[in-house]
C-alpha cells in the first residue's frame, strides 16, 4: 500500500503517519525529518536547504524530487510506504507519477488550531518523536475539537530515548503564518491534481490521537482490502 499523508503544517501528519505506518508494517518517510537531519549534520545538502527551511519556505522541487527518487528505490519501500510531507507541489506530484500511489489522506483542522498546535509542538532532538503540550478544547463553527496534550512523562525529556525536547525553529507564529500561506498557494493544488486519479480520504481532526488513528484505519481498511 502506498499512501500520501497530506495536510497543513501542524495538523499532525508526522504523528499519524508514524502510527499508521507501524500498524500497517510499512515504512514512514518524512521529507521534513530527512531535511532536518541534513541540517543537524551540516551536510552539503543541509547547507543548500538551510535558508529555505529557516524562512518556512519550500525547498525547491528539483532538490526534493531527487532526494525522494533515491529514497523510494531503497529496499524498505518494497512493501509500501507512507509519504509524510511529500508531494507538496503539483510538480512534485508529477515527479512521483511512476509510484502508483493508492490513496491520499488529507487531515484538516481550522487555522486557529493549527497555529496553537505548532506553537505547542516539541520534538526530540535525538529521535524526532513528536510531542505537544497543548490541551485543546475549542469549539469552532459548531464543531468541538478536544485533543488532550501529548506531553512526555518527564518534563522536556523524550519517553522513547531520553533525549531533550526542543522547539522547531519554524514553529513560531510568524513563520507558521508564512507556511500556511504557502500551503494554500502551492500545496493545496496537489489535492485537485489527484482528483479522479486515486482514492481520497478526508478527515477533520476533532479528537485525541488514539481515536483519530482508529478513524483513519476504519476508512483505510476497505481500500486496503480491495488492493
Ligand atoms: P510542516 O508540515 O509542519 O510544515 P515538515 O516537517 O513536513 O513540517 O516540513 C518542514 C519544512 O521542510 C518545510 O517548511 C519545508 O521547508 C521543508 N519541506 C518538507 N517537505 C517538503 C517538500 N515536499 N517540498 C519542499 N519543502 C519541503
Ligand atoms: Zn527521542
Amino acid at each position: 500500500m502506498k499512501i500520501i499523508m497530506f495536510g497543513p503544517p501542524g495538523v499532525g501528519k508526522g504523528t499519524y503517519s508514524s502510527r499508521i505506518a507501524q500498524k500497517l508494517g510499512i515504512v514512514n518517510i518524512s521529507t521534513g525529518d530527512i531535511f532536518r537531519e541534513h541540517l543537524d549534520r551540516g551536510t552539503e545538502l543541509g547547507r543548500r536547504i538551510e535558508s529555505y527551511m529557516k524562512k518556512g519556505k519550500l525547498v525547491p522541487d528539483e532538490i526534493v524530487a531527487n532526494i525522494m527518487r533515491r529514497r523510494l528505490t531503497q529496499k524498505d519501500c518494497e512493501g509500501g510506504f507512507i509519504l509524510d510531507g511529500y508531494p507538496r507541489t503539483v510538480t512534485q506530484a508529477m515527479a512521483l507519477e511512476d509510484e502508483k500511489i493508492d490513496v491520499i489522506i488529507t487531515l484538516i483542522v481550522p487555522d486557529e488550531i493549527l497555529i496553537a498546535k505548532c506553537v505547542a509542538r516539541r520534538i526530540c532532538k535525538d529521535c524526532g518523536e513528536i510531542y505537544n503540550i497543548l490541551n485543546l478544547d475549542r469549539t469552532i463553527e459548531d464543531v468541538r475539537y478536544v485533543v488532550p496534550s501529548m506531553s512526555p512523562q518527564i518534563e522536556k525529556k523524550c519517553d522513547k530515548c531520553g533525549g531533550g525536547l526542543i522547539q522547531r525553529i519554524d514553529d513560531n507564529p510568524q513563520m507558521i503564518k508564512t507556511r500556511l500561506e504557502i500551503y494554500r498557494e502551492q500545496s493545496k493544488p496537489v489535492v485537485k491534481y489527484y482528483h479522479g486519479r486515486i482514492q481520497f480520504i478526508e478527515i477533520n481532526m476533532t479528537g485525541a490521537v488514539n481515536l483519530m488513528v482508529n478513524v483513519i484505519m476504519e476508512k483505510l481498511t476497505p481500500i486496503l482490502n480491495k488492493l
